[in-house]
């Protein structure tokens, strides 16, 4: 009783105040500034309560971009890995979520959940900030909805 209580309760802070970390796995920066965009004040963000995380350390949502390219598979598993569980994984773009027009390149693995587990995927290249906050609208329902099954 009391530990599904406190379960709510940390679900409840989670879906008001999702903190979340940026990386690009190597992505041609498009992506990455769409979601810069969605965090400026003209999008506002921040009245769904998410705020970008410096650290892997405190961050809830990882939002990756890009396909993987061999450089960076060793930095984006050392991320995921670094952060507290529950975490959760949001590929923003084409290129993260099938390797787009990178595929096939020597140098790329491919798409994100090649490498991590992805919880939702925006598609687009590059989707637009709207895109981006129905796809973290979509991950705070799906977590909402995991705390209702508990
Ligand atoms: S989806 Fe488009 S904008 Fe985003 S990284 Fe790939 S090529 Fe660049």
């Amino acid at each position: 009783m009391l530990e599904a209580t406190l379960e709510r309760l940390r679900t409840w802070a989670r879906t008001n105040s999702p903190w979340i970390i940026h990386f690009n796995s190597g992505s041609c920066n498009g992506c990455d500034i769409e979601i810069l965009a969605t965090l400026t004040p003209r999008y506002d963000v921040e009245r769904f309560g998410v705020k970008l995380q410096g650290s892997p350390r405190q961050a809830d949502v990882l939002i990756c971009t890009g396909p993987v390219t061999r450089q960076a598979r060793e930095r984006l598993l050392r991320i995921y890995d670094q952060m507290p569980a529950p975490k959760y994984v949001v590929a923003v773009g084409s290129c993260a979520l099938s390797g787009g027009v990178f595929a096939g390149c020597y140098g790329v693995i491919g798409h994100i959940d090649a490498v991590i587990p992805v919880d939702i995927y925006v598609p687009g290249c590059p989707p637009r900030p709207d895109a981006i906050i129905d796809g973290l609208g979509k991950l705070l329902h799906k977590l909402e909805g995991a705390s209702d099954a508990s």
